[in-house]
């Protein structure tokens, strides 16, 4: 690990104007993720700005009847949050089929939103990685691509995104709530957080320099059958090959979100528009334009096999 300088900010103003003016500063919060790659000198920022101390730690409803999470809610309390049960379990759901008890009682909300791929060759420094260092070219697209997306690709990545919880998050249409160095507040709808990797593969999100996330929003809750169903190598502590979640209403219609085969957690208007026509027809809308590689193919038929299970369990 490289040396580096720590500061606790005192307040989310301070954080964000101290991040955008420090160069190589980067906040940190369960450091779950950015610890590991600072060991590895993936990541090697000279100042860690500590944002565990600034009140984003609340669950609270909004006046609009939906739920304001503070940036730094942990991943068990917030899977365990009785609101979060009661009424959006789809991501209480992915939360708790997410990494292990131990590091869900570390993990924020915030980070787990930024937490980086698990693509093997990102975490290989002797290898090329476009996203680690941009030009370098790409290991996977003619190495072991098991385990990467199949959607929203292009020819500088084809990283899997890795969170649970962002896919629940895409499913709800929640907002990511954030504070600029200047002091200035906006939402970013979680469609638009994530980016495709395009020709930029290193950009990964929609945030400006220091940046800070302090909250994420949900809409009123949607009622319903909520589902998340992951599959994965191992029964735990594994991330997704592909993870469905899915919310079913009364009426017949449905929402997909999928995580585990696509770049950014993924959402498809014309699977949705075919939940009445059966898991099969989910998968083909969901499925369009995939560009599987010889090792990630599978991918496609088990994500036509998870929606018939969710189907199923629907009924039961
Ligand atoms: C062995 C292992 C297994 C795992 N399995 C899973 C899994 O199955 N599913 C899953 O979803 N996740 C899994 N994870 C990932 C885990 O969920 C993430 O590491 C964690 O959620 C990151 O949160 P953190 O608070 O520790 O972030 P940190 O490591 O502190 O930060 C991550 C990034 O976010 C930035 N950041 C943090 N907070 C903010 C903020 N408020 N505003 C702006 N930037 C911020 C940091 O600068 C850093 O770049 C696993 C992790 C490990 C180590
Ligand atoms: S798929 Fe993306 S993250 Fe993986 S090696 Fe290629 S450029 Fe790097």
């Amino acid at each position: 690990m490289r040396p580096f300088t720590y500061s606790r900010a005192g307040s989310v103003e301070e954080a964000a104007k101290t991040a955008a003016g420090t160069q190589g500063a980067r906040f940190i919060a369960g450091g779950t993720n950015l610890l590991d790659l600072m060991k590895l000198q993936i990541e090697t920022p000279t100042h860690l700005i500590d944002v565990n101390h600034l009140g984003l730690d609340r669950i609270e409803p909004t006046a609009e009847g939906g739920l304001r999470i503070g940036a730094m809610v942990r991943n068990t309390d917030l899977a365990a949050d009785a609101t979060v049960r009661r009424d959006y379990a789809v991501l209480s759901r992915a939360l708790l089929a997410g990494a292990s008890g131990q590091l869900r009682n570390k993990a924020t909300t915030g980070g787990n939103l930024l937490q980086r791929t698990r693509c093997p060759y990102f975490y290989d420094t002797r290898m090329p990685c476009n996203r680690r260092k941009p030009g370098s070219g790409c290991g996977a697209l003619k190495g072991m691509s098991r385990s990467l997306a199949i959607l929203g690709t292009s020819e500088a990545c084809i990283a899997q995104h890795p969170s649970d919880m962002a896919v629940a998050l895409r499913l709800l249409d929640a907002g990511v709530d954030t504070v600029s160095a200047d002091g200035s507040r906006r939402t970013i709808p979680i469609a638009d957080f994530h980016r495709l990797p395009g020709d930029t593969p290193e950009v990964e999100n929609a945030l400006r320099p220091g940046e800070l996330i302090t909250s994420v929003t949900l809409p009123k809750p949607l009622g319903g059958t909520h589902i998340y169903r992951k599959v994965r190598d191992r029964a735990s502590y594994a991330f997704a090959l592909v993870s469905v979640a899915a919310v079913f209403a009364k009426d017949g219609k449905a929402r997909f979100a999928f995580g585990g085969i696509a770049t950014k957690p993924w959402r498809s208007d014309a699977a949705d528009a075919s939940a009445s026509s059966g898991a099969a027809a989910v998968a083909e809308a969901a499925l369009n334009g995939a560009r599987p590689t010889a090792h990630n193919a599978f991918k496609q038929q088990l994500t036509t096999r998870v929606l018939a299970s969710i189907y199923r369990q629907k009924e039961a």
